[in-house]
């Protein structure tokens, strides 16, 4: 999976995923195409499911609020991992919502892993968060993941390292 997080120079957020769900995917789940997911503005959100195959199961990433989900007025969220039982938690809505309420990123981040891992303590996931003011942080649990920042100030990208 590849999940993105934007903000241009105006201050929007826009988010992105893709995936194929190879290691976690259930049976029946489509196989062959990957589905992108694209979410744009505060009070609309635009989605787009592109296949050109027949879509028996989804995955995670074309469920508005589950692998991506961003939000102009907040900030934005991206997950990966077993999208089969993070679909049912919708991480990323969650996440932003808590932003909203006033939770910084590594909080909304933590609060939405562990309400998976109460209900399914096997499950392997993670999310980023990402605020407007470009505070991000990120939450994993099952496994140790990373995910990558680059700002207009930085000459390269950083690779942050979270472990549960
Ligand atoms: N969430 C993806 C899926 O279930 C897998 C991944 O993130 O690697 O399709």
């Amino acid at each position: 999976t590849i999940s993105m997080a934007v903000i241009d120079k105006m201050g929007h957020v826009a988010v992105g995923t893709s995936t194929n769900g190879a290691t976690f995917k259930i049976p029946g789940r489509n196989t062959t195409r990957s589905f992108l997911l694209i979410c744009i503005s505060t009070s609309e959100i635009l989605w787009y499911c592109i296949s050109t195959s027949e879509i028996l199961w989804v995955g995670d990433g074309p469920i508005p609020g589950s692998s991506a989900y961003g939000d102009d007025e907040v900030g934005a969220c991206g997950a990966t991992g077993d999208g089969d039982i993070m679909m049912r938690f919708l991480p990323c809505y969650q996440v932003v919502e808590s932003m909203r309420l006033g939770m910084e990123p590594r909080d909304a981040a933590v609060d939405a892993i562990s309400r998976i891992a109460r209900k399914y303590p096997d499950f392997v996931g993670a999310v980023f968060a990402l605020n407007k003011k470009g505070v991000h942080a990120g939450a994993c649990h099952g496994w140790t993941f990373q995910y990558s920042v680059r700002n207009s100030s930085m000459q390269d990208v950083e690779v942050i390292t979270v472990t549960p």
